[in-house]
């Protein structure tokens, strides 16, 4: 971009009074009291498949917003975002019996979205030998039901498909669902008899976003989207006598910056475009409440998403500095870094190519969709003995580089959030 001397000037100037407004506006005090109440032992690490783990982290941003002065988005009318979905989580029952031998626990995995099995004759058996090709992944979308019964040999391959199927796992109506049973059995080479009597625990439940908006004054029609994900991995082993995964970093810091985002802009009341803040659920386990959220609004309307992700320990070029993933997908990254000349933060590309940021957050969902959606982080992922463990608290964040990303935020959305920049749409095709 070129200007002229005195363009730049006014520039600088503009940025400045900015830059004045944005210090008073977010404060360090503010940022601290929401960050250390959602990562609060209270908070019981937010798990997204607990409806009772995370209620507390839905009803406290909902209250923030209240004050805030945020509205609901159409067709809503508070700021929960709910959508219903099922949890299938261990069994109520499972008797299996196989050639008279009762099958314990650790030697069966059942891959079914249904409630109950009940076998005793008439099912397909399918003996997977010692030599032969074990791919469980192509039962998946197998119809029909099945014992398959499977050596010793394998026993690692089915330690696997065991560690994925006995986790709580979550089904929304947007799901692809099995379509059939299928009961690995370890250890056996041929199945003569067989009872069978299975009973998962499913339960219906709902998940929430919390979202709200500003309506822009005179491009109300296109969207700016401010978010981070307020879901975290709840209870974890504990280590050193703790068990809750707090999860300050992860994200209750970006959770907290698009809160502080959403008051600041409120306060200055000038945005053109209307503005949506957004807390994602269940980004951990899948990414269901950004998917959900992206199928409720019209995806060409969304001008920008800013999401926010780990911004709470100093990036590795140091404090006043963070990346963007998927940087070169669009000018967005470019935008943000024009807004920020001659102010003391500057913002990256990814420097982490390798570990796929761009599709381990929520903002993948509406790239896929075409909209410029890149995540903002500083977190030194690569090194990171902090993230998804029960230590990541409070205590181990640094408060002024949160403070510093989101002012360094508010100053480089600016002209997005006036509508005099608009960032290129991401190429749907080359997300995957
Ligand atoms: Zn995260």
């Amino acid at each position: 971009m070129k200007l002229t001397r005195f363009a730049l000037l006014l520039f600088f100037i503009s940025q400045a009074t900015f830059a004045q407004k944005i210090n008073k506006l977010i404060k360090e005090s503010e940022v601290n009291r929401i960050i250390s109440t959602l990562a609060s032992d209270d908070m019981m690490g937010r798990d997204s498949r607990q409806p009772q783990q995370i209620e507390k982290a839905t009803a406290f941003i909902a209250n923030e917003f209240t004050k805030i002065g945020l509205k609901p988005l159409k067709g809503l009318n508070g700021f929960r975002q709910e959508f219903p979905v099922t949890k299938i989580e261990g069994f109520e029952k499972a008797e299996i019996i196989i050639n008279g031998q009762v099958i314990p626990k650790d030697k069966f995995v059942l891959m079914s979205d249904n409630e109950e099995i009940n076998w005793s004759s008439n099912i397909p058996v399918v003996i997977v030998g010692k030599d032969d090709n074990f791919s469980p992944n192509q039962y998946m979308k197998d119809s029909t039901n099945k014992i398959i019964a499977v050596d010793m040999a394998h026993a690692s391959k089915f330690a696997g498909i065991q560690r994925f199927f006995n986790r709580t796992r979550i089904l929304t109506s947007s799901s692809n669902k099995m379509a059939g049973n299928i009961l690995f059995v370890l250890g056996i080479n041929s199945v003569d008899s067989y009872a069978i009597k299975i009973k998962q625990r499913k339960e219906a439940f709902k998940m929430a976003n919390v979202a709200g908006m500003i309506p822009g004054k005179s491009k109300a029609d296109e969207i700016v989207v401010f978010s981070g994900h307020y879901d975290h991995l709840g209870f974890q082993k504990p280590v050193e006598g703790d068990s809750i995964a707090n999860g300050a970093d992860d994200d209750a810091s970006g959770t907290t910056a698009m809160i502080a985002l959403a008051s600041y802009f409120k306060k200055l009341k000038n945005n053109e475009r209307t503005l949506i803040f957004v807390a994602f659920t269940a980004e951990e386990i899948g990414g269901f409440g950004s998917r959900y959220f992206s199928q409720q609004l019209d995806a060409d309307k969304v001008v920008a998403m800013f999401n926010i992700e780990m911004i709470g320990k100093a990036s590795k070029w140091g404090i006043n500095s963070a990346f963007i993933t998927g940087f070169e997908r669009s000018d967005f990254g470019q935008i943000l870094q024009k807004n920020l000349q001659g102010t003391a933060f500057t913002f990256h590309p990814d420097p982490y190519p390798q570990q796929n940021l761009f599709y381990r957050s929520d903002n993948a969902t509406l790239a896929r969709l075409g909209v410029p959606a890149h995540t903002i982080s500083t977190d030194q992922i690569d090194s990171d003995k902090l993230y998804h463990s029960v230590n990541d608290e409070v205590e181990s964040l640094d408060m002024q580089n949160i403070v510093a990303t989101i002012r360094a935020i508010a100053l480089s959305s600016r002209t997005i959030v006036a509508g005099t920049d608009t960032p290129t749409r991401i190429d749907k095709s080359t997300v995957k």
